[in-house]
């Protein structure tokens, strides 16, 4: 074997492409928008193993057969097709010792191994989320209604302080008529106090308070932030998250604090077989899989679990509808050997793979980093059409005695770009060779025959005809499904649709 694939996953493009029946519609998608795969649309911001990263494509098809739903230790589950690669690291046994990889790979699903003691298995990778945020200041004008009312401020500090004040607002605040409020209980005097002092100085606000038997409500007057929280923060015990300024910012400070807020809200200690955990329950999915992400960012690794499934309780004589429950748990003195903590990745074994019967569509999304997660998992992003191309280069290159390193692989304007290093002249002729037919190949379905260069609205790909048509019609990945009831629309109608 004289070539290398540089480890770096996010750079090997089309390399490892199986098709693009993918995951279930409700798998969550983190990023800015948070949204399930099924409502992700193009240009949408989520999170790749690179940090943030937008979708370029999305698909859907019909699907009916087995999918796989994957669990990693202290992991939400996920479900994929059975041939979707997910990256991996190998976890081996070996003289009663487990041994964990360094270099991730990808792996197809149906090929993964559950890690069990004494049992080599696979590990899933979860990202220690890169930065790219730098705000000190957020912009309140958008909040404010009509020209008229008053404004004491125009923006909004962020640093510790007012980050502070987001996570407990996370945890424990809700929007009134006349601000935002905080339900507390009249002893926590520590809180009421620095929610006094941190309005007084950042916002410029000062808190009325209102005691009712246990219950002491803490009053900050701002009609803008009454709008501006639940906007950030988002509206409903279900639908609260991190928001993105500070998931993502530069200062890790602002994210420790708004946790540290936010655990004071809806966190505990509590003591299990002797070790100390520290806790928080929360209805939201999206918050709960944002706080393993932002726990994985500071090097901490934290357990996610169902804690409470949705259904019907007797609440005070009266049947009320539950939302799911999800706790999330920090081991404060267990030191954990089975998880691995990596710069880049805090590496966690598969404990749990289970077949089960799917009959519906399935969806899938490409991304700039060629990746996304599931349950903070990251798996491939969705590609086919080159792979065959880019397999016979590789094994083209394989013959040469050469050393070669790949460095990069990608689709540019319609053109397949291989960039290696410690190539002879004789390897970058035959690279150069495959770049070129890559022009006359179609990236969708990889026939040949019509393939070429295709432009739409500053849009460069290279399809047959039958795809190009598609593509300007905005049906190529229209699913089985729904092409069948167009297809029964015209036979009926005589129209197409
Ligand atoms: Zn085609």
């Amino acid at each position: 074997m004289s070539v290398h694939i540089n480890p770096d996953p996010t750079l090997q493009n089309n390399l490892m492409s199986f098709g693009w029946e993918c995951t279930i519609p409700n798998s969550l998608i983190l990023g800015i928008q948070n949204k399930n795969i099924s409502e992700i649309e193009n240009n949408a911001d989520i999170i790749g193993i690179s940090g943030i990263t937008s979708v370029s494509e999305c698909f859907n098809r019909f699907y009916s057969g087995k999918l796989l739903e994957i669990r990693g230790e202290g992991m939400l589950p996920f479900f994929v097709t059975p041939e979707h690669p997910v990256l991996v690291m190998n976890n081996i046994q070996q003289n009663n010792k487990t041994v964990i990889g360094d270099i991730p790979f990808w792996c197809k699903a149906e090929n993964l191994l559950e890690k069990h003691s004494h049992k080599t298995g696979h590990s899933l990778i979860i990202p220690r989320n890169k930065l790219f945020i730098d705000i000190s200041l957020l912009d309140l004008q958008i909040f404010r209604k009509g020209p008229k009312g008053r404004m004491s401020a125009t923006e909004f500090p962020l640093n510790e302080n007012t980050a502070w004040i987001l996570g407990l607002y996370t945890a424990e605040g809700s929007p009134n008529d006349v601000g935002i409020q905080f339900s507390l209980h009249k002893k926590e005097i520590f809180l009421i106090n620095k929610i006094k002092e941190i309005s007084k100085k950042e916002l410029k606000h000062s808190v009325y308070l209102r005691t009712k038997e246990n219950c002491t409500i803490a009053n900050i007057s701002s009609k803008i932030l009454s709008r501006a929280f639940p906007f950030w923060c988002g509206k409903g015990a279900k639908n609260k998250k991190i928001p993105d300024f500070v998931l993502f910012n530069k200062d890790e400070k602002i994210l420790k604090s708004f946790i540290d807020g936010y655990f004071l809200g809806d966190g505990c200690i509590t003591i299990s077989k002797g070790t100390k955990n520290r806790s928080a329950v929360t209805t939201s999915k999206i918050l709960a899989l944002q706080l393993q992400l932002s726990f994985a960012r500071m090097g901490i690794f934290s357990h996610v679990y169902l804690s409470k499934k949705a259904g019907i309780e007797k609440i005070l004589g009266r049947y009320c509808k539950t939302n799911n429950k999800y706790s999330i748990l920090i081991n404060l003195n267990l030191k954990r050997t089975f998880i691995k903590i990596t710069d880049s990745f805090i590496i966690v074994p598969i404990r749990k793979i289970k077949k089960v019967d799917y009959f519906g569509n399935v969806y899938n999304i490409k991304t700039n980093d060629n990746t996304y997660l599931l349950s903070n998992a990251v798996v491939h992003n969705c590609d086919k059409g080159w792979h065959p191309l880019i397999q016979e280069l590789i094994d083209e290159l394989n013959k040469l005695p050469d050393e070669i390193e790949v460095l990069q692989v990608k689709e540019k304007y319609a053109g397949l770009r291989f960039y290696v290093s410690g190539a002879s002249e004789k390897a970058y002729k035959i690279i150069s060779l495959y770049e070129n037919y890559s022009y006359h190949i179609c990236e969708y379905c990889g026939k040949f025959w019509t393939a070429k260069e295709r432009v739409n609205h500053g849009w460069y790909k290279t399809l047959c005809d039958k795809h190009t048509k598609k593509w300007l019609d905005g049906t190529l990945y229209e699913s089985k499904w729904k092409k069948f009831w167009r297809l029964l629309f015209y036979k009926l109608t005589g129209k197409y649709r």
